[in-house]
Protein backbone atom coordinates (compact mmCIF):
# COMPACT_ATOMS: atom_id res chain seq x y z
CA UNK A 1 0.00 0.00 0.00
CA UNK A 2 2.69 2.45 1.09
CA UNK A 3 4.88 1.36 -1.79
CA UNK A 4 2.21 2.73 -3.99
CA UNK A 5 2.26 5.76 -2.60
CA UNK A 6 5.91 7.25 -2.06
CA UNK A 7 7.29 4.16 -4.92
CA UNK A 8 9.44 1.41 -4.55
CA UNK A 9 12.26 3.64 -5.20
CA UNK A 10 11.81 4.86 -1.63
CA UNK A 11 13.21 1.85 -0.25
CA UNK A 12 14.11 2.90 3.15
CA UNK A 13 10.84 4.84 3.76
CA UNK A 14 8.75 2.25 2.46
CA UNK A 15 10.44 0.15 5.19
CA UNK A 16 9.85 1.89 7.75
CA UNK A 17 6.61 2.36 6.95
CA UNK A 18 6.68 -2.16 6.44
CA UNK A 19 7.87 -1.98 9.84
CA UNK A 20 5.65 -0.03 11.45
CA UNK A 21 8.43 2.84 12.55
CA UNK A 22 6.32 5.64 10.25
CA UNK A 23 2.89 6.56 10.90
CA UNK A 24 0.76 7.78 7.41
CA UNK A 25 -1.18 10.88 8.22
CA UNK A 26 -4.03 11.40 5.89
CA UNK A 27 -5.44 14.82 5.04
CA UNK A 28 -9.08 14.87 3.91
CA UNK A 29 -9.92 18.19 2.13
CA UNK A 30 -13.17 19.02 0.50
CA UNK A 31 -12.75 21.51 -2.08
CA UNK A 32 -15.91 23.29 -3.87
CA UNK A 33 -14.29 26.36 -5.79
CA UNK A 34 -11.63 26.89 -3.70
CA UNK A 35 -9.64 27.57 -7.31
CA UNK A 36 -7.94 30.56 -5.19
CA UNK A 37 -7.79 29.50 -1.39
CA UNK A 38 -6.00 25.78 -2.46
CA UNK A 39 -2.30 27.52 -3.26
CA UNK A 40 -2.24 29.08 0.46
CA UNK A 41 -4.01 25.99 1.77
CA UNK A 42 -1.44 23.73 0.30
CA UNK A 43 1.81 25.99 1.41
CA UNK A 44 0.09 25.84 4.77
CA UNK A 45 -0.03 21.88 4.75
CA UNK A 46 3.06 21.59 3.52
CA UNK A 47 5.25 23.62 5.74
CA UNK A 48 3.17 21.95 9.29
CA UNK A 49 3.95 18.22 7.35
CA UNK A 50 8.11 19.35 6.74
CA UNK A 51 7.58 20.36 10.83
CA UNK A 52 6.08 16.72 11.56
CA UNK A 53 9.44 14.99 9.71
CA UNK A 54 10.63 14.98 13.49
CA UNK A 55 7.70 12.80 14.30
CA UNK A 56 8.04 10.16 12.15
CA UNK A 57 4.91 10.69 10.43
CA UNK A 58 4.72 10.91 6.75
CA UNK A 59 1.40 12.97 4.77
CA UNK A 60 -1.18 11.91 2.44
CA UNK A 61 -3.18 14.69 1.23
CA UNK A 62 -6.62 13.54 0.02
CA UNK A 63 -8.89 16.08 -2.11
CA UNK A 64 -12.23 15.88 -2.88
CA UNK A 65 -12.99 18.11 -5.83
CA UNK A 66 -16.70 18.31 -4.86
CA UNK A 67 -17.92 19.40 -8.85
CA UNK A 68 -16.29 22.81 -8.86
CA UNK A 69 -16.99 25.16 -11.51
CA UNK A 70 -13.55 27.10 -11.65
CA UNK A 71 -10.05 25.96 -12.18
CA UNK A 72 -10.12 23.88 -8.55
CA UNK A 73 -9.52 20.93 -10.73
CA UNK A 74 -6.83 22.00 -12.79
CA UNK A 75 -4.89 23.71 -9.48
CA UNK A 76 -5.12 19.56 -7.83
CA UNK A 77 -4.25 18.01 -11.11
CA UNK A 78 -0.89 20.58 -10.92
CA UNK A 79 -0.42 20.14 -7.39
CA UNK A 80 -0.60 15.86 -8.26
CA UNK A 81 2.19 16.48 -10.87
CA UNK A 82 4.71 18.35 -8.40
CA UNK A 83 4.20 15.89 -5.13
CA UNK A 84 3.20 12.53 -5.20
CA UNK A 85 1.78 12.76 -1.39
CA UNK A 86 -1.49 14.93 -3.47
CA UNK A 87 -4.30 12.80 -4.14
CA UNK A 88 -7.68 13.89 -6.01
CA UNK A 89 -11.18 12.34 -6.39
CA UNK A 90 -13.30 14.51 -8.47
CA UNK A 91 -17.05 13.98 -9.09
CA UNK A 92 -19.37 14.08 -11.64
CA UNK A 93 -21.24 17.12 -10.24
CA UNK A 94 -21.41 18.94 -7.05
CA UNK A 95 -22.63 16.31 -4.39
CA UNK A 96 -21.88 18.53 -1.33
CA UNK A 97 -19.35 18.89 1.29
CA UNK A 98 -21.05 15.88 3.23
CA UNK A 99 -20.73 13.53 0.04
CA UNK A 100 -17.39 15.09 -0.26
CA UNK A 101 -16.14 14.38 2.88
CA UNK A 102 -17.11 10.52 2.60
CA UNK A 103 -15.08 10.09 -0.39
CA UNK A 104 -12.15 11.75 0.76
CA UNK A 105 -12.50 9.41 4.13
CA UNK A 106 -13.32 6.14 2.08
CA UNK A 107 -9.96 6.56 0.31
CA UNK A 108 -8.04 7.90 2.96
CA UNK A 109 -5.50 5.19 3.79
CA UNK A 110 -3.43 6.21 6.87
CA UNK A 111 -3.28 5.25 10.65
CA UNK A 112 -4.51 9.00 11.57
CA UNK A 113 -6.65 10.56 9.62
CA UNK A 114 -7.83 14.29 9.73
CA UNK A 115 -10.24 16.52 8.00
CA UNK A 116 -10.14 19.95 7.23
CA UNK A 117 -11.56 22.66 5.27
CA UNK A 118 -9.61 24.00 2.12
CA UNK A 119 -9.99 28.13 2.92
CA UNK A 120 -7.91 27.89 6.42
CA UNK A 121 -10.16 28.39 8.57
CA UNK A 122 -9.27 25.23 9.93
CA UNK A 123 -5.82 26.32 11.24
CA UNK A 124 -3.22 23.53 9.89
CA UNK A 125 -1.19 24.55 13.31
CA UNK A 126 -3.29 23.02 15.34
CA UNK A 127 -1.88 20.00 14.27
CA UNK A 128 1.16 19.02 16.28
CA UNK A 129 -1.33 19.48 19.13
CA UNK A 130 -4.32 17.67 18.37
CA UNK A 131 -1.52 14.57 17.03
CA UNK A 132 0.09 14.57 20.53
CA UNK A 133 -3.46 14.47 21.98
CA UNK A 134 -4.01 11.20 19.83
CA UNK A 135 -0.81 9.48 20.09
CA UNK A 136 0.52 10.08 23.24
CA UNK A 137 -2.43 11.35 26.04
CA UNK A 138 -4.46 8.19 24.56
CA UNK A 139 -7.82 10.04 23.26
CA UNK A 140 -9.07 8.60 19.86
CA UNK A 141 -9.95 12.04 18.38
CA UNK A 142 -9.37 15.78 18.77
CA UNK A 143 -11.61 18.20 17.36
CA UNK A 144 -11.19 21.89 17.44
CA UNK A 145 -14.27 24.24 18.77
CA UNK A 146 -14.92 27.97 18.28
CA UNK A 147 -15.39 29.83 21.05
CA UNK A 148 -15.95 33.06 19.27
CA UNK A 149 -18.20 33.41 15.81
CA UNK A 150 -16.13 36.55 15.23
CA UNK A 151 -16.59 37.76 11.86
CA UNK A 152 -19.93 35.97 11.25
CA UNK A 153 -23.16 37.50 10.94
CA UNK A 154 -24.84 37.98 14.45
CA UNK A 155 -28.36 36.53 13.03
CA UNK A 156 -26.48 33.23 11.74
CA UNK A 157 -24.87 33.16 15.53
CA UNK A 158 -27.83 33.37 17.31
CA UNK A 159 -29.17 30.92 15.09
CA UNK A 160 -26.40 28.46 15.63
CA UNK A 161 -26.56 29.42 19.10
CA UNK A 162 -30.60 28.07 18.99
CA UNK A 163 -29.88 25.00 16.78
CA UNK A 164 -27.12 23.58 19.86
CA UNK A 165 -29.30 23.68 22.15
CA UNK A 166 -32.37 22.13 20.75
CA UNK A 167 -30.52 19.40 18.77
CA UNK A 168 -29.04 18.41 21.88
CA UNK A 169 -32.42 18.03 24.05
CA UNK A 170 -34.23 16.58 21.57
CA UNK A 171 -31.86 14.34 19.85
CA UNK A 172 -29.60 11.02 21.47
CA UNK A 173 -26.58 12.38 20.64
CA UNK A 174 -25.02 15.41 21.96
CA UNK A 175 -23.25 18.18 19.56
CA UNK A 176 -20.57 20.20 21.14
CA UNK A 177 -21.36 24.02 20.48
CA UNK A 178 -18.74 25.77 17.64
CA UNK A 179 -17.02 22.20 17.05
CA UNK A 180 -15.94 22.36 13.65
CA UNK A 181 -15.80 18.77 11.11
CA UNK A 182 -11.94 19.75 11.71
CA UNK A 183 -10.69 16.84 13.72
CA UNK A 184 -7.91 14.20 14.19
CA UNK A 185 -8.88 10.91 14.75
CA UNK A 186 -7.26 7.44 14.63
CA UNK A 187 -8.04 4.90 12.48
CA UNK A 188 -10.50 2.71 14.41
CA UNK A 189 -12.38 5.53 15.03
CA UNK A 190 -12.59 6.07 10.80
CA UNK A 191 -13.53 2.65 10.83
CA UNK A 192 -16.23 2.98 12.82
CA UNK A 193 -17.51 6.05 10.83
CA UNK A 194 -17.41 4.87 7.97
CA UNK A 195 -19.54 1.48 8.99
CA UNK A 196 -22.68 3.90 9.27
CA UNK A 197 -23.81 3.53 5.92
CA UNK A 198 -26.27 5.72 5.78
CA UNK A 199 -27.01 7.70 2.67
CA UNK A 200 -28.08 11.04 4.45
CA UNK A 201 -24.70 11.52 6.15
CA UNK A 202 -24.81 14.28 9.08
CA UNK A 203 -21.13 14.05 9.64
CA UNK A 204 -21.45 16.25 12.79
CA UNK A 205 -24.07 13.48 14.69
CA UNK A 206 -22.49 10.31 13.37
CA UNK A 207 -19.09 11.47 15.05
CA UNK A 208 -20.84 12.01 18.48
CA UNK A 209 -22.96 8.92 17.72
CA UNK A 210 -19.85 6.84 17.45
CA UNK A 211 -18.47 7.74 20.66
CA UNK A 212 -14.93 7.22 21.68
CA UNK A 213 -12.86 9.80 23.95
CA UNK A 214 -12.77 13.23 21.70
CA UNK A 215 -10.40 16.34 23.16
CA UNK A 216 -11.74 19.45 22.45
CA UNK A 217 -9.65 22.10 21.85
CA UNK A 218 -11.07 25.77 22.10
CA UNK A 219 -9.63 28.44 19.30
CA UNK A 220 -10.84 31.66 18.10
CA UNK A 221 -12.89 31.47 14.75
CA UNK A 222 -10.42 32.41 11.40
CA UNK A 223 -12.15 33.86 8.67
CA UNK A 224 -11.45 32.81 5.47
CA UNK A 225 -8.18 33.17 3.22
CA UNK A 226 -9.99 33.44 0.10
CA UNK A 227 -12.65 32.06 -1.92
CA UNK A 228 -16.45 32.43 -0.90
CA UNK A 229 -18.14 30.43 1.65
CA UNK A 230 -20.99 28.25 0.41
CA UNK A 231 -23.21 28.43 2.85
CA UNK A 232 -26.03 30.70 3.26
CA UNK A 233 -28.76 31.67 5.59
CA UNK A 234 -31.47 29.08 4.18
CA UNK A 235 -29.05 26.59 2.96
CA UNK A 236 -28.05 26.44 6.59
CA UNK A 237 -31.82 26.65 8.05
CA UNK A 238 -32.41 23.28 5.51
CA UNK A 239 -29.11 21.21 6.60
CA UNK A 240 -30.30 21.83 10.70
CA UNK A 241 -33.91 20.25 9.89
CA UNK A 242 -32.60 17.47 7.91
CA UNK A 243 -30.28 17.15 10.64
CA UNK A 244 -33.07 16.72 13.45
CA UNK A 245 -35.09 13.88 10.94
CA UNK A 246 -31.53 12.13 10.85
CA UNK A 247 -30.60 12.30 14.45
CA UNK A 248 -34.01 12.05 16.36
CA UNK A 249 -37.49 11.10 16.54
CA UNK A 250 -38.51 13.22 19.01
CA UNK A 251 -40.48 15.57 16.33
CA UNK A 252 -43.13 12.48 15.74
CA UNK A 253 -43.93 12.09 19.42
CA UNK A 254 -44.27 15.96 19.36
CA UNK A 255 -46.94 14.93 16.66
CA UNK A 256 -48.21 11.78 18.91
CA UNK A 257 -48.47 13.93 21.75
CA UNK A 258 -50.52 17.01 20.44
CA UNK A 259 -53.09 14.68 18.43
CA UNK A 260 -53.90 13.26 22.17
CA UNK A 261 -54.08 16.71 23.94
CA UNK A 262 -56.57 18.16 21.24
CA UNK A 263 -58.34 15.08 21.19
CA UNK A 264 -58.35 15.11 24.82
CA UNK A 265 -59.86 19.41 24.75
CA UNK A 266 -62.13 18.57 21.91
CA UNK A 267 -64.02 16.13 24.36
CA UNK A 268 -63.71 18.86 27.05
CA UNK A 269 -65.47 21.33 24.41
CA UNK A 270 -68.07 18.71 23.63
CA UNK A 271 -69.26 17.96 27.01
CA UNK A 272 -69.43 21.70 27.48
CA UNK A 273 -71.47 22.14 24.86
CA UNK A 274 -73.83 19.65 26.01
CA UNK A 275 -73.98 20.41 29.35
CA UNK A 276 -75.06 24.12 28.02
CA UNK A 277 -77.32 23.04 25.37
CA UNK A 278 -79.41 21.02 28.04
CA UNK A 279 -79.31 23.44 31.00
CA UNK A 280 -79.80 26.58 28.79
CA UNK A 281 -80.90 25.83 25.58
CA UNK A 282 -80.67 27.78 22.79
CA UNK A 283 -77.91 27.23 19.95
CA UNK A 284 -75.63 28.90 16.96
CA UNK A 285 -73.76 30.46 19.52
CA UNK A 286 -70.07 31.23 18.47
CA UNK A 287 -69.26 30.94 14.95
CA UNK A 288 -66.15 33.10 14.90
CA UNK A 289 -64.73 30.92 17.23
CA UNK A 290 -65.30 27.76 15.14
CA UNK A 291 -63.94 29.27 12.43
CA UNK A 292 -60.69 29.93 14.82
CA UNK A 293 -60.77 26.82 15.88
CA UNK A 294 -61.34 24.50 12.78
CA UNK A 295 -58.07 26.68 10.87
CA UNK A 296 -56.05 25.77 14.10
CA UNK A 297 -56.62 22.09 13.66
CA UNK A 298 -56.51 22.63 9.95
CA UNK A 299 -53.20 24.39 10.70
CA UNK A 300 -51.74 21.51 13.53
CA UNK A 301 -53.09 18.90 11.07
CA UNK A 302 -51.03 20.29 8.21
CA UNK A 303 -48.07 20.71 9.86
CA UNK A 304 -48.28 17.26 11.37
CA UNK A 305 -48.59 15.74 8.33
CA UNK A 306 -45.72 17.43 7.33
CA UNK A 307 -43.47 16.10 9.69
CA UNK A 308 -44.42 12.83 9.04
CA UNK A 309 -43.69 13.64 5.75
CA UNK A 310 -39.57 15.04 6.18
CA UNK A 311 -38.87 10.94 7.95
CA UNK A 312 -41.15 9.43 4.99
CA UNK A 313 -38.74 11.51 2.40
CA UNK A 314 -35.98 10.29 3.91
CA UNK A 315 -36.91 6.83 4.48
CA UNK A 316 -37.65 7.07 0.71
CA UNK A 317 -34.40 8.44 -0.45
CA UNK A 318 -32.32 5.76 2.16
CA UNK A 319 -34.29 2.97 0.53
CA UNK A 320 -33.53 3.82 -2.62
CA UNK A 321 -29.91 3.44 -1.77
CA UNK A 322 -28.06 5.64 -4.39
CA UNK A 323 -24.53 6.00 -3.96
CA UNK A 324 -23.25 9.13 -2.34
CA UNK A 325 -21.21 10.12 -4.65
CA UNK A 326 -20.00 10.05 -8.30
CA UNK A 327 -16.54 10.00 -9.61
CA UNK A 328 -15.22 11.13 -12.93
CA UNK A 329 -11.78 10.83 -12.26
CA UNK A 330 -9.12 10.17 -9.57
CA UNK A 331 -5.60 10.12 -9.00
N1 LIG B 1 -17.58 22.40 0.30
C1 LIG B 1 -17.75 21.29 -0.53
N2 LIG B 1 -18.94 21.14 -1.20
C2 LIG B 1 -19.97 22.03 -1.11
C3 LIG B 1 -19.79 23.15 -0.23
C4 LIG B 1 -18.58 23.29 0.43
O1 LIG B 1 -16.86 20.46 -0.66
O2 LIG B 1 -20.99 21.84 -1.74
C5 LIG B 1 -16.28 22.57 1.01
C6 LIG B 1 -15.60 23.91 0.77
O3 LIG B 1 -14.79 23.87 -0.38
C7 LIG B 1 -14.78 24.09 2.03
C8 LIG B 1 -15.63 23.41 3.08
O4 LIG B 1 -16.55 22.56 2.39
O5 LIG B 1 -13.53 23.43 1.96
C9 LIG B 1 -16.39 24.42 3.95
O6 LIG B 1 -17.13 25.30 3.12
P1 LIG B 1 -17.23 26.86 3.43
O7 LIG B 1 -15.90 27.39 3.81
O8 LIG B 1 -17.91 27.48 2.27
O9 LIG B 1 -18.21 26.85 4.69
P2 LIG B 1 -18.10 27.79 5.99
O10 LIG B 1 -16.70 27.69 6.50
O11 LIG B 1 -18.45 29.14 5.54
O12 LIG B 1 -19.11 27.19 6.93
MG1 LIG C 1 -15.10 28.10 5.49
Amino acid sequence: MYADIYGTGDFLKYLRFRENWMKLLSVVVPCYNEEAALPYFYEAITKVARDFSGRDVEFEFRFVNDGSKDGTLKVLKALREKDQRVHYISFSRNFGKEAALYAGLTAAEGDYITLMDADLQDPPEKLYEMYSAVTEEGYDCCGLRRVTRKGEPPVRSFFARQYYQIFNKISDVELVDGARDFRLMTRQMLDAVLSLKEVNRYSKGIFSWVGFNVKWLEYENVERVAGETKWNFWKLLAYSVESFVDFSVAPLHFVSVMGILTTFIAVLAIIFVIVRQLAFGGSAYGWPSLVCIILLLGGLLIFSIGIVGEYLAKMYLEIKDRPVYIVKEEE
